[in-house]
């Protein structure tokens, strides 16, 4: 999971952020309510950790505001010191999902930003694949690198997700082939070089590394590492 943790107070913070990156998530921290706005604008999260009391604003109008955009619908849990069941409405209210009393126990907050994550992938029956700086949200079907569209035809869509889900690992042309054309090997095509080329003018030409990358006579892998 990619965590946005908006929170004023550098212990609460780095707490939660070093939680978070020791079992296996991608904390990114920012200590005001406008840092918080500006960067869930920018990127993509797959959850949102608020604070209640920020130095420029408040965790509701944060709150208020991440619902005013149409579409935003990632989870939010409101941390809150005050605990008085006033607060803790008026943040539900505002769009948040969950909230947890100060101090609370790192576990409890993991376990129920698990719990939300669950029920938004339950929810939209899709995942998310990354790799590096390459995204895509196949619900929307939406490809970014960092953090820029990139448009892709049907096609070039279905032949990066494969490699995304194979990313590491080595694919054939057959593989390919049989799995995105549905056609077998023993038909004479070069199909899949012409839409590798594609692929790589649009995803890997206008960055500074190369994700594609060509395995002489077994076929492509899509990794961050560079293959000698
Ligand atoms: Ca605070």
């Amino acid at each position: 999971m990619k965590v946005l943790i908006v929170e004023d107070e550098p212990n609460v913070a780095s707490f939660i952020a070093r939680g978070l990156a020791e079992a296996g998530h991608e904390p990114h921290m920012v200590h005001t309510g406008k840092e918080g706005l500006s960067l869930a604008s920018s990127e993509p999260f797959d959850a949102v950790v608020l604070d209640l009391i920020l130095p420029d604003m408040t965790g509701l109008e944060v709150c208020h505001q991440f619902r005013d955009r149409k579409g935003y619908d990632t989870p939010v849990i409101m941390l809150t010191a005050l605990g008085s069941t006033e607060d803790v409405v008026k943040g539900l209210q505002t769009g948040a999902d969950d909230y947890l009393v100060k101090p609370f126990k790192f576990r409890e907050l993991l376990a129920r930003l698990e719990a939300h994550n669950r029920h938004r992938k339950a929810h939209y029956g899709a995942d998310a694949l990354k790799v590096g700086d390459l995204e895509i949200d196949t619900f929307r079907r939406i490809v970014r690198r960092d953090g820029q569209l990139i448009r892709l035809t049907a096609r070039e869509y279905e032949l990066l997700v494969y490699l995304m889900r194979h990313a590491g690992g080595v694919v054939s042309r057959e593989a390919i082939l049989a799995s995105v054309w549905g056609m077998d090997w023993d038909v004479e095509t070069n199909v899949v070089d012409v839409y590798i080329n594609y692929l790589r003018n649009k995803v890997d030409k206008p960055f500074p590394s190369k994700l594609i990358q060509t395995v002489i006579g077994m076929g492509y892998i899509l990794t961050e590492e560079e293959i000698g």
